[in-house]
């Protein structure tokens, strides 16, 4: 990282005017007072965003179930038509994404599909730091296939708590491993894998490579037709900006597609099947094969907005901002906050860090509600970790240097003192 940073609160205001991407805080709900940094949890509102929910809402009222046929089938095939966009984002063909369901219910189908375990070969390598839904779904499966969790999961260890050595993966591909799950980006510690390596040797080895994207989409660009990985998951909700339980991503190669789906549904027929109802299910070529009951059009709707966004703001204008203002939180932490307790847990490097900072303190949690009461919307995680993620389409620098001067204080001030320690079901 080579970025001249200063230390002042006029330094931060002159970078939000040199800020290209300045205007797009305007297109979000974004409270003057609050500085909200929990945009790789759930992302703000758009005004975007709402007018596209309100237009699906108006023409299911308007309509009723004329809906489906009105302006030539463009709601018969929303999610397709949401997914070409969405493809983009990563740069896969349109055949290979489609917004359905969850990460959770992706990865299902995911595995269920492309999981076809022999004797010899049956393992599925995770890692230990992943977030749990992933290593529920590699159990659920493992055990659906009648194999013992403890023998057929690999789980990578991390030596430090924070990161994965990629090196400690390739030392497992083995000849007995058929699949591997891992997140591009980690959620704790924000380091991001070297998914290039990762996959190009797994596929030497005959290995199944999926990734969970749920930390990298919307905020760094991915190349799948490069990567050319197996499949992919993804949420909507946190850089997307999808809306609370917005419907997910699923990409599966092309290499892929035709093969049966393992959890089938109606929508997964081809077009001219499906109101036939014949129980002979007859497979969509490409990836809308995979798809299962109903689309959930209204948490679909919000992405028709919130991708106009991404379409005009351009992933690589978004990446080149959320390096160069998550490096200017770095830097003030540094030179502000290291005397009292807090570090970084993420790694330093640009091509090693995602989207968000890991702030450590051993006061993290009562730090946190202590925030929440200074206007600062920030993220916790066990067990001694503060997210912030100052996102490129919404976040100021001048919030950023705002933020900082808030840790100081209430460090200084003993501020945190005044909280429990006890854990609430949600912060
Ligand atoms: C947020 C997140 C999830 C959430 O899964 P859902 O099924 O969308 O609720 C899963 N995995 C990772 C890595 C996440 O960060």
């Amino acid at each position: 990282m080579k970025y001249e940073f200063k230390g002042t609160p006029e330094f931060a205001k002159l970078m939000d005017e040199n800020d290209k991407l300045k205007n797009f805080r305007k297109r979000f709900h974004v409270k003057e007072n609050e500085i909200y940094m929990d945009g790789n949890s759930l992302g703000l509102s758009s005004e975007d965003a709402h007018k596209s929910v309100h237009q699906v809402l108006k023409h299911w009222k308007d309509e009723g179930i004329k809906l489906w046929g009105m302006k030539d089938g463009k709601y018969f095939h929303y999610p397709q038509m949401i997914s070409e966009r969405m493809a983009k984002l990563i740069n896969a063909s349109k055949e290979e994404v489609i917004v359905m369901g969850s990460i959770t219910t992706n990865l299902h189908q995911a595995l269920a599909t492309l999981y076809q375990p022999t004797k010899e070969r049956y393992k599925i390598i995770v890692d230990e730091l992943n977030f749990p839904t992933d290593i529920y779904a590699v159990k659920s499966i493992l055990k659906l296939k009648g194999f013992n969790v403890d023998d057929a999961m690999v789980t990578i260890r991390s030596d430090d708590g924070r990161t994965i050595d990629e090196e400690d993966v390739i030392q497992e591909m083995k000849d007995d491993v058929a699949l591997i799950l891992l997140p591009s980006v980690l959620y704790r510690s924000s380091q991001l894998l070297n998914m290039e390596r990762i996959t190009e040797i797994a596929h030497q080895k005959g290995i199944i490579v999926g990734w969970d994207l749920a930390h990298s989409i919307g905020a760094i660009p991915h190349n799948f037709e490069k990567l050319q990985p197996d499949f992919a998951v993804w949420c909507t909700y946190k850089y997307l900006n999808g809306g609370p339980g917005s419907v997910g991503g699923l990409y599966m190669n092309k290499r892929h597609l035709g093969k049966e789906s393992g959890l089938a549904g109606w929508f997964g027929n081809r077009d001219e099947d499906q109101f036939q109802l014949r129980h002979d299910f007859v497979q969509a070529e490409d990836v809308s094969g995979y798809l299962q009951g109903s689309p959930h059009m209204l948490s679909i709707a919000p992405l028709e907005g919130s991708l106009q966004i991404f379409e005009e703001a351009g992933m690589k204008q978004i990446r080149e901002k959320s390096l160069i203002i998550t490096a200017y939180l770095m830097y003030l932490i540094e030179s502000r906050l290291e005397s009292l307790g807090y570090s970084i847990g993420n790694p330093r490097e640009n091509h090693r860090r995602g989207g968000h900072v890991c702030l450590e303190h051993e006061e993290a949690y009562r730090i946190s509600q202590a925030l929440r009461d200074h206007c600062v919307v920030p993220d916790y995680r066990e067990p001694n970790v503060i997210r912030l993620a100052p996102t490129a389409l919404y976040n100021t620098y001048e919030e950023v240097y705002r933020l900082v001067e808030t840790l100081e204080k209430i460090i200084k001030d003993e501020i945190y003192k005044d909280y429990s320690n006890e854990r609430r079901t949600v912060l």
